[in-house]
């Protein structure tokens, strides 16, 4: 989902970034291909219209921070305007705790997910220490109410069938139901058709009226296209529901239909369903969602990830390096890891002061320049690994001829060597005389941290 629409984006971006200085007609030609880049993903017109229109006057007036460049003003100003196009913030399930029990009316088309979404939010529920019942009211697909004990029965939650036939008629006896049973919220599942339909909308409109549902939330498929805009219209004039759950955002649509429902209706977008187990259903996060279609969600999310991951690995590593001291072979093996991280390490160079650190660590050696980095140090003994320090001239002259290099080869990685063994001392001068190792860990970790590293 949105891939697309994020590549296009980010180009877009990525002719800006060069510019020290942006002309009208920079913005205006950028403010061109995010308008198409927008409808190609099948976003309402009339959305991107305003959209377009708010972001340029954004850009070209004096509304820029002079922190940033240019090009990242551009971007700021459309992911400000992309959050607040998915709705600015998050927006609540909200369960009254004094009313027993609260009941949740799901609405929508048929196939568009509401039943399983039904189970989805009633095992969220569960696992935030509520206690659920599922309503199965929709009486028309014949195997909905099968459909929902399966999955009731799955994750733990009961269902209330009733007769089967009368759907407002089991909305109410389920309601009873969960209070007989103490049970604190009910799930209602409604009827739907594969298109908007008179008695689908009346039913849906009658089990409203029965039951007073504290919260009406409309299931979107996220991959229907631009006949998305008239039916949640006609959803919400009808049943007038609170909020949006988003479904098969893991598809591959062009998911201009989820970027246009919040701007046609007025009404969040409560929760994204991104698959079909029972446990794919996330609160919608609007501003993760738009840095994530600005392509940048991701790379927080990665290095996320990379850090959770080395940090540990990496503070023991340099915490041995500061005992032991940095060896030709530390070297080599932080040059490869920082090679390996490939994307990571692009990443990390956009990052302010990132480049900088990466070129130090030698991220921009091309894998030529690796194999022959690894020849010279391969030339050394093990004992000239381990300390770099008697390496003389003549052994120099030695490990050049081995290697096949020139000895200003060899200087000049020793000399990379010697600029990464300062920075080790400099870190080793930084943390406390006589801590023990777990200080000394934990000390490399918030200074990694601070460094952004
Ligand atoms: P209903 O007719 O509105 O009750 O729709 P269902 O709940 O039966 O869902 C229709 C189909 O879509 C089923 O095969 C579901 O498994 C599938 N589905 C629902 N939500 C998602 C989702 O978020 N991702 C994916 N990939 N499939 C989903």
């Amino acid at each position: 989902m949105f891939d697309s629409l994020s590549d296009r984006l980010t180009d877009t971006f990525d002719k800006l970034r060069g510019k020290g200085k942006l002309t009208e007609d920079d913005i205006n030609v950028a403010m061109r291909e995010i308008r198409m880049a927008l409808l190609e993903a099948d976003v309402n017109f009339r959305v991107v219209k305003d959209f377009v229109a708010r972001c340029k006057q954004r850009c070209l007036t004096a509304d820029i921070l002079s922190s940033l460049t240019p090009a990242q003003n551009v971007v700021k100003v459309v992911l400000d305007e992309l959050t607040e196009l998915l709705g600015s913030s998050e927006s609540k399930l909200t369960l009254m705790q004094n009313r027993t029990p609260n009941v949740i009316m799901l609405v929508g088309l048929q196939g568009s997910g509401k039943t399983t979404a039904a189970a989805k939010l009633a095992y969220m529920l569960k696992k935030q220490g509520r206690s659920p019942e599922l309503a199965a009211c929709d009486t028309h697909r014949p195997a909905a109410a099968d459909q929902l004990e399966t999955l009731g029965g799955e994750i733990g939650v009961p269902v209330y069938r009733g007769d089967g036939k009368d759907a407002v008629a089991i909305a109410g006896q389920a309601v009873r139901d969960a209070i007989d049973h103490l049970r604190d919220v009910v799930i209602v599942d409604t009827a739907g058709r594969l298109q908007i339909d008179e008695l689908m909308m009346q039913e849906a409109v009658d089990i409203k009226r029965a039951v007073k549902p504290d919260q009406v939330l409309m299931v979107v498929d996220a991959m229907t296209g631009q006949d998305i805009v008239n039916v949640v219209t006609e959803f919400a004039e009808r049943t007038d529901f609170d909020g949006v759950i988003m479904s098969k955002l893991d598809g591959d649509a062009r998911g201009g239909g989820a970027l246009s429902v919040r701007a046609v209706t007025g009404k969040p977008i409560k929760f994204v369903s991104m698959g079909e187990k029972p446990d794919s259903l996330e609160v919608f996060h609007p501003d993760r969602m738009a840095k994530r279609i600005l392509g940048m969600g991701d790379v927080v999310g990665i290095i996320e990830t990379a850090q959770a991951n080395a940090d540990a690995a990496a503070a023991e590593d340099a915490e041995r390096m500061l005992r032991e001291g940095f060896t030709m072979d530390d070297m080599l093996a932080q040059m490869r890891q920082i090679r390996k991280m490939g994307g990571v390490g692009k990443i990390l160079g956009m990052l302010p002061g990132g480049d900088k650190a990466l070129r130090q660590m030698g991220g921009d050696n091309t894998e030529e320049q690796m194999r022959s980095i690894e020849s010279i140090i391969y030339s050394m003994t093990k004992e000239e690994r381990a300390r770099p320090k008697t390496i003389n001239g003549m052994r120099r002259a030695r490990i050049a001829r081995g290697s096949g290099h020139s000895v200003q080869e060899v200087n000049q990685l020793m000399k990379q060597w010697g600029e990464m063994n300062k920075m080790m001392g400099k870190i080793r001068g930084m943390m406390g005389p006589g801590s023990n190792r777990k200080q000394q860990k934990r000390q490399l970790q918030q200074m990694m941290k601070n460094m952004g590293m």
